[in-house]
Formats: structure tokens, C-alpha cells, sequence
């Protein structure tokens, strides 16, 4: 029964009814209230020295530690974020931490302990029956209840309704467990009931909530109805609707225990990190390479999207947006590379235009973004990342030959959809071009799709900082003639990015 033991094969593991289950070794486990149970096996597995939320990245130092402190101190808690930041993924599992097998009174809607039923049913039930009363067992996922909050949740969904027709038929007392249609909290007895978003519950559910955090008392149609529930709450909410005033009634918010919270990645890498084990990217077909510079650019954009004006930064800018980018990316070159019958698949910078669609709906713009277009703002963010990448790899980088070449009228068209070996013989007659390569690593030998990324990286990046012209139709050419010390070469609004004299 201790969380992470192998499910028995046969069924005679486990005991099947009241008496076998005292007399086993499982006896005293079932006295353990939820929280009782993940502290211990909590306490289990930090001995054992295990990661407890295998597979989240970034928050090793920062929310894991508090997460670990709220339930060794048996507190119910908030996980408080923007959208994205894997709070619903880390309250989930939670439920590793408690134990395989949960016994409950077999047939009871809202798990009773055997020990200890609350419901009229089970303990008319344990009276007849007595140690002969059947025992089921309820999985690790069969005790976690999760509820998005919204503000037409009423108490019958939450904690129940009475129906006064059957109480009065059945001859029981109004107030009595018998007549409650339990809602989804009771059903989460004995587990661990997350509610997403909480400042959505209207206040008189925040009231009924408490009651039955503070005292297992709840008022069901004006009838008093005991629930003495055994149940770990979860919750999360965005951090500017849980702080607003009076969006959390003061009773409700003082019984929770930790406010924590999420945070996106810190650094690009980590992005990057939580960007490659998300995304889905290891098909079958072609081999796929995707060269670093791009994974950097979309990450970068999701960088910059969290930090500009014309994007809500109270909704925050999720990082589905940089896993669904790196998925359509790797669609595109896909695409290209089946169309064309190349070998190996090496997403490009044009890529990643053509995955907007991607990116568009995870963009909350502020007035002045909505002004310009979820489109233009998805843009202008693309170049912004590429002007940041770019500088990273050809810093000090000698490219006046390369703009020479365009200034003197030579012009290039690379899309898309363009097979490489289309291309690559073109970019090759650009002198000073393919020799700069080597700074991401591509030489000569490597293969043509990989060339034409790297090469046209670099176009891209001389195109974010304007030193050369590219139009819809991804025809590179001359740069427009501008004063070169007036000139400022692409700058985003707040900071950050600096604008660089012209390279060399
Ligand atoms: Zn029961």
C-alpha cells in the first residue's frame, strides 16, 4: 500500500473485508487522514533521495522546495501563475504521493474510510455486516478530483443538492446523508480535489468551501448537512485575480495554508529544455536535425512576447506557445523535405514564419498590439528573436562582403518550400556567406538542408538588423539607403535587445 508499491497480480493480496483488513499489516495505515498519508510518503521518498516532480524543469530551487514545505506542514495550498507555467501538471502529481491501494467501504459513493464512515449508508452497513462488510480499493488516479472554476458553479455541483420529494418518501429526516446527491467534493473524499482558478467561484461557493475546510459543515438548501471530509485541496489562480480585492472571501484565503508561485523558465536553455521534452518531435520518417539557433529563436520569441507592451502581461504568455511553434516548425520542414524527397529534415528561419498559426492565438494583446494585428505582432516578435540569435552566433562576425553582394544588386529568394539543393548553389556565389558558417557549426560537408538553414539564418539575421531587404516573397536584396550614424538598427520598445553599431 505505500505509494510507488507494484499492483499485486492476483487478488489475494489485499484484504477483502473489515475484519482481514484489521488484522493485516495494512491495519494502521488506514488511520491515516489524506494528509497524514502524503506527508509520510513524502517523507519516504525524500530519504530515498527521488525527484518528487520528475520531468518539471526550472523549479528545482524555487516552487518544488515550497510545494514539499506545504505538505510536510499538512496544508491545503495555491499555486498562484500565469497561464503555462504547469501549475495543473504539478498539482496532477500530486497523487504520486499517496499510496496505491486506498481501502474504502466497497460500493460507497464517497469512499468511505472503513474506520471512520460518514455516510448514513455505509455505517447502517458496518452495523449489519460488521467485520464481514466487503472492501474495495480505490488507484492513485481514482482520488484526484480537478474542477475549472467558473462563476455558475452552485453548491449542488460542488457539495450537493437535497431532494425533499425522496427525503420525504423515504420517510428520512431533511438533513440526514442518506437524501444528499453528493456533488464532485464529497466524491473526492479521501483524495486530493483541485479547483482551478479559484477567484472564479462566486463568493457564496468560497463560503460553502470554507465551511467545510473549517468545520465539515455545510448548508445544503438552508438544511445543515455534517461532512466530515478527509480531502487535500489544491488550488491555482492567476496571481492578479487572487490578490484583487474582494475576489477571495478573507475566511477562505486564511485557511490556505501556502500561497506559491509558478514562474516561467529563467533562461532561455531551461526554455529550451521544457520546449524539446514537450514537444512532439521524434517521428517516424525522415531523420530529423533541428539545428540549436532555431530552437533558440523560438524560445527567444517567447522571451520577448513576456516582456512587450503590446502583449496583456497579466495573462502572461504560455509556453505552449514555443512547444506548438517547435511542432509546426517541424512540420513545415517536414513538409518541404517529403515534397522534395530530401533525406533529412533541417527546419529553417522561414519555418518559423509559417508557423504563426501557432503562436498568434497565445499572444493576449494589449490595445495597441489589437491596433497592429496578432499577425504583425507575431512578426515583429520572430525578428526580434532572430536579431538576438543572430548576435549570439556572429557577434563581430565580418559580413561586409555578404552585404556588399546585395548592395551591388545581387538578389535571392528563399522560401520555404524551396528544396535545398534549389538553393544551395545560389548561396554559394554569395562570397563571404558559407565560410561564416562555421559559427553554427556547418561546414561544407554537411549536408545541403543543413547549409541552407544555417545560410539563410544568417540572411535572416542581417535582415533583423536591417542591413539587408527582404519582401513578402522572401526575396533577399539591397537594404533601403539609410543615414548610417541616424540609422538605428531594429530595436524592440522596452530595453533588453541593444542596438548594435553595424557589424565590423
Ligand atoms: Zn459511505
Amino acid at each position: 500500500m505505500p505509494a510507488g508499491h507494484p499492483l499485486p497480480q492476483t487478488g489475494k493480496q489485499f484484504p477483502r473485508t473489515l475484519g482481514e483488513l484489521r488484522n493485516s499489516k495494512y491495519a494502521q495505515l488506514v488511520n491515516r487522514s489524506i494528509k497524514d498519508e502524503m506527508r509520510e510518503n513524502l517523507i519516504a521518498r525524500l530519504q530515498l533521495g527521488d525527484r518528487i516532480f520528475p520531468g518539471i524543469v526550472g523549479y528545482d530551487d524555487t516552487v518544488v522546495p515550497q510545494i514539499v514545505n506545504a505538505i510536510l506542514s499538512k496544508q491545503n495550498f495555491i499555486l498562484l501563475g500565469l497561464r503555462g507555467q504547469a501549475k495543473t501538471r504539478l498539482i496532477r502529481m500530486l497523487t504520486t504521493l499517496l499510496d496505491t491501494h486506498a481501502p474504502y467501504v466497497d460500493g460507497c459513493e464517497i469512499h468511505d474510510n472503513p474506520y471512520r464512515p460518514i455516510c448514513r449508508r455505509c455505517r447502517d452497513l458496518i452495523a449489519e455486516r460488521g467485520e464481514e462488510t466487503p472492501i474495495a480499493y480505490l488507484t492513485q488516479e481514482h482520488r484526484y478530483v480537478e474542477k475549472l472554476a467558473t462563476p455558475d458553479v452552485t453548491i449542488a455541483d460542488l457539495i450537493g443538492d437535497i431532494d425533499p420529494i425522496k427525503a420525504a418518501r423515504g420517510g428520512h429526516e431533511l438533513a440526514s446523508e442518506l437524501t444528499v446527491h453528493y456533488g464532485l467534493l464529497p466524491r473526492a473524499n479521501r483524495g486530493i480535489f483541485a479547483i482551478n482558478e479559484l477567484p472564479d467561484l462566486a463568493g457564496k461557493i468560497q463560503v460553502g468551501l470554507f465551511n467545510i475546510m473549517q468545520e465539515g459543515d455545510v448548508q445544503i438548501k438552508g438544511y445543515p448537512v455534517r461532512l466530515p471530509l478527509d480531502i487535500a485541496l489544491v488550488f491555482s489562480a492567476n496571481p492578479e485575480d487572487y490578490t484583487a480585492r474582494g475576489k477571495i472571501i478573507t475566511p477562505l484565503k486564511d485557511r490556505i495554508g501556502s500561497e506559491i508561485r509558478t514562474h516561467y523558465p529563467a533562461t532561455v536553455e531551461e526554455g529550451i529544455a521544457i520546449t524539446s521534452q514537450e514537444a512532439w518531435a521524434s517521428r517516424d520518417g525522415n531523420k530529423l536535425a533541428v539545428p540549436k539557433y532555431i530552437r533558440e529563436v523560438i524560445e527567444q520569441i517567447a522571451f520577448a512576447a513576456r516582456e512587450d507592451k503590446k502583449i496583456d502581461k497579466r495573462s502572461g504568455v504560455s509556453q505552449r506557445l514555443p512547444i506548438s511553434a517547435l511542432e509546426n516548425v517541424i512540420s513545415n520542414a517536414e513538409r518541404r523535405a517529403i515534397r522534395h524527397d530530401e533525406k533529412v529534415v533541417v527546419p529553417r528561419i522561414s519555418d518559423i514564419y509559417a508557423a504563426l498559426p501557432a503562436m498568434t492565438g497565445k499572444l493576449e494583446l494589449e490595445y495597441e498590439g489589437e491596433m497592429k494585428g496578432a499577425d504583425f505582432v507575431g512578426r515583429e516578435l520572430i525578428r526580434v528573436a532572430i536579431g538576438k540569435t543572430y548576435d549570439q552566433y556572429f557577434q563581430g562576425a565580418n559580413t561586409q562582403q555578404v552585404i556588399q553582394w546585395f548592395d551591388l544588386g545581387g538578389e535571392i529568394q528563399v522560401t520555404d518550400g524551396a528544396a535545398a539543393a534549389e538553393v544551395l548553389p545560389t548561396l554559394r556565389g554569395i562570397q563571404g556567406l558559407m565560410d561564416k558558417l562555421t559559427r553554427v557549426n556547418v561546414g561544407p560537408k554537411d549536408s545541403p538542408e543543413a547549409q541552407v538553414s544555417a545560410a539563410e539564418f544568417v540572411l535572416e539575421g542581417l535582415h533583423a538588423h536591417k542591413r539587408i531587404g527582404r519582401n513578402e516573397e522572401r526575396v533577399f536584396a539591397a537594404g533601403e539607403k539609410q543615414p548610417r550614424m541616424a540609422e538605428k538598427p531594429y530595436e524592440r520598445e522596452e530595453g533588453q535587445y541593444r542596438p548594435r553599431r553595424p557589424l565590423n
